[in-house]
């Protein structure tokens, strides 16, 4: 009988030649537990997803809640389906009042296409300018303005109208003009290494931004829900996108993807065409119910209010000749290596020893530490104990 790593192999794709290949049984707040319930610190959270941690009991008992009354009756957008509605006030309530209208979609990627149809359809406009080094997602239009060639080219002619512009570079902001739909930018680059712009460059993006009548999207899928130390990481640049993008850690472990701008943008996309985006499962209400709870989680259990002191902790823990720099906010964070060959070293020594983590899609020099919010000082230091013992094994 073929066993479940063969099987994997055989039958589901890969997208590498390497998978990870890892094999676990159960998740626990910022543990996942292999067949012989060996422990491991997640410090990728899925990739930005578990903010609250994995299977909290709230999260879980509102799935079932739901579980329990209905799954998919409708189309996005017809049916008045509580679990989005009160999702949706409860997101309003938490944002600026110019961003009052949410579009739930399934995923990060969708809710990126959304945003740069809703953006064309407004402005009537067709350029978009997104930023090198992003990473957007990995449908057509999402990978269009992806800033990494080499991802890229074995799919063109991919969408026509794109450009790019250098993330927190001032003098590239003039390349923005009244032909600009959209400028698609995170607000806190992920893939690229995790890169913080400066207040002054978010500010003066948005001050060109509305000179040319240009729509600023903020990509926040993976720096949202508390990550950096805010809600939104856009409040600590003082500044308000016209189209929010979120997903990720939204859905509170379930997929969930949404975009959000004001009724009057939002509107574009109900007439001349009508139907300006549709979607069978956006907004699934199973999702939306875990992503209300989640959110719950996260200000009741008030986890952004550690964030901080949780960065300052990995921070002052990972001092070592050989971490050349730890960026980021918040508990986005990137440690950075000599080189990709250190880095893949001392990673696949960390999970060895029961600590999950791994590097950046366009920065394979630097290592992801992004873990749920709710870990707790103590596991911030058995992970970063097991990271320096790595990094002084190898260098
Ligand atoms: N935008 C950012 C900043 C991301 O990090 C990702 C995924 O990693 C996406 C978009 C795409 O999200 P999804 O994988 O849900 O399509």
């Amino acid at each position: 009988m073929l066993t479940l790593r063969q099987l994997f192999l055989a039958n589901n794709a890969q997208t590498t030649n390497f998978p990870l290949l890892l094999e676990f049984e159960r998740a626990e707040g910022v543990y996942l537990y292999d067949k012989d319930n060996k422990p491991y610190i997640d410090l990728i959270a899925g990739i930005g997803v578990s903010n609250t941690g994995h299977g909290h009991p709230y999260v879980i008992e509102a799935i079932k809640t739901q579980l329990d009354k209905y799954l998919h009756l409708m189309v996005y957008g017809e049916y008045v389906q509580s679990p989005q509605v009160k999702l949706a006030e409860k997101l309003v309530s938490l944002l600026p009042d110019t961003l009052q209208s949410i579009y739930f979609v399934n995923s990060g990627a969708e809710a990126v296409e959304g945003a740069m149809k809703l953006a064309k359809r407004y402005t009537d406009r067709r350029e978009v300018l997104a930023c090198y080094d992003s990473y957007h997602g990995s449908t057509q239009g999402a990978l269009s303005i992806m800033g990494n060639e080499e991802y890229k080219q074995a799919y063109r002619p991919l969408l026509p109208g794109t450009g790019f512009i250098r993330f927190n570079n001032v003098d590239d902001l003039k390349l923005i003009t009244t032909q600009t739909a959209c400028v698609v930018i995170e607000t806190v680059q992920g893939e690229a290494g995790i890169r913080v712009p400066d207040i002054t460059y978010m500010q003066a993006l948005n001050a060109r931004c509305q000179q040319t009548g240009t729509l600023l999207v903020l990509d926040e899928i993976q720096a949202a829900m508390g990550r950096t130390g805010k809600l939104f990481a856009f409040e600590h640049y003082g500044i308000v996108p016209d189209i929010l993008v979120l997903a990720k850690a939204l859905g509170g472990g379930m997929p969930l993807g949404a975009f959000i701008a004001s009724n009057q943008i939002m509107d574009a996309l109900k007439e001349n065409p009508m139907l300006g985006h549709i979607t069978t499962f956006g907004g699934h209400p199973v999702c939306c119910a875990a992503g209300l709870a989640a959110l719950e989680v996260i200000l009741n259990e008030q986890l952004i209010a550690t964030v901080g002191e949780k960065e300052a902790l990995f921070r002052e823990l990972l001092i070592h000749p050989a971490i050349k720099q730890v960026r980021g906010k918040g508990l986005m964070l990137a440690a950075e290596f000599e080189s990709f060959d250190l880095n893949k070293k001392i990673i696949d020594r960390c999970i060895s020893n029961g600590v999950i983590t791994d590097w950046f899609l366009h920065c394979s020099n630097s290592m992801r530490i992004a873990p749920p919010l709710v870990i707790t000082a103590e596991q911030i230091e058995q992970a970063c104990s097991v990271i320096i013992e790595a990094v002084e094994y190898f260098a």
